[in-house]
């Protein structure tokens, strides 16, 4: 008996070592499809639709601004060792671009999120950082796009989980076809005069075009892009002229900016509140209410709502 123990020992090590030296090492170990995502809002929609059958890693975490984000070796590591990579696309990850052109090549799973959607349904830009706007999460609906294209990504990977990932995806288009109707539902509390919506960068075109908001941000697209003191002057003349009354503050972006412009609209005789905290391109801590998608988006209407609706 005790030879037998021996022998299985010895086997078992030898299979370890094995996996251990041919990289595949960490790639189903667990029978679990192992998917690497880039921001939080796309490793918690896999996470979503895969449940059980997939084991998910974000590379950023909470407040991690994706537009300066810079993979690290480790990252590298992981991407090339995934089943499954997905990423935002449409220059979100700006400096991340050239990895996943080289993945590309090496016939990886490779999901471009938001570049599944139609282009007629994008907002063109006018900016350095690519073509079109890339912070499609703001409109759930797009949202929802993604979700199915992450289900079909998973189901041809791994056609034997097609159903549980089927029966995921549906469930959860559900609840995020409710947070649409309760985001339209509290948009209606603010009068149409007061939906404007000023934040630390343009991260909510998509927002204010399917929710009815006007929408600026006091720095660019990319946050790759510093606010001028133009253009802390011109947005000041702005919400001083229009009596707006808050203006908000965003996760991934550092507050200094939009203290700036509070400060420059009461050099104007006009005293505009900071509305709260938005999470714009990341979710909130993971286990706290704001760390998944629908969380963060009804934390953000909530929030936007009270404060405008005053
Ligand atoms: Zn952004």
């Amino acid at each position: 008996m005790k030879k037998i123990i021996g022998y299985v020992c010895i086997i078992t090590l030898l299979i370890m070592t094995m996996a251990g030296c041919s990289g595949q090492v960490d790639q189903e170990d667990d029978g679990k499809l192992n998917v690497i995502a880039t921001t939080t809002m796309l490793a918690d929609a896999v996470r979503a639709v895969g449940g059980d059958s997939v084991k998910v890693e974000g590379l950023m975490g909470p407040g991690i601004d994706p537009h300066l984000y810079k993979a690290s070796a480790g990252d590298v590591t992981k991407i090339r060792e995934a089943n499954v990579v997905v990423y935002n696309g449409l220059y979100l990850e700006g400096k991340m671009g050239e990895i996943f052109d080289d993945m590309a090549r090496q016939n990886k799973t490779i999901l471009k999120a938001a570049e599944v959607i139609s282009e007629d349904k994008l907002i063109p830009v006018d900016s350095d950082y690519g073509n079109y706007d890339p912070h499609v999460w703001f409109n759930v609906e797009l949202w929802i796009e993604v979700v199915e294209e992450i289900e079909k990504t998973l189901s041809n990977y791994d056609e034997e989980n097609k159903e549980v990932y089927k029966k995921n995806a549906d469930n959860y288009i559900k609840e995020l076809k409710d947070l649409h109707s309760y985001v339209e539902e509290r948009v209606k509390e603010v009068p149409k005069e007061k939906r404007v919506l000023i934040t630390a960068h343009d991260a909510f075109g998509y927002f204010g075009e399917k929710y009815g908001f006007e929408v600026m941000g006091l720095q660019g697209l990319s946050t790759a892009t510093e606010a001028g003191t133009a253009d802390v002057r011109n947005l000041a003349d702005y919400i001083a002229e229009n009596e707006i009354p808050a203006i908000f503050v965003e996760s991934s972006v550092p507050v200094k900016n939009i203290e700036a412009l509070k400060d420059a609209v009461a050099a104007r005789g006009f005293k505009v509140e900071i509305g709260g905290e938005l999470f714009s391109d990341s979710l909130g801590d993971p286990g706290s209410e704001e760390g998944t998608y629908v969380g963060t988006i009804k934390h953000n209407i909530d929030t936007i709502v009270d404060s405008l609706s005053k």
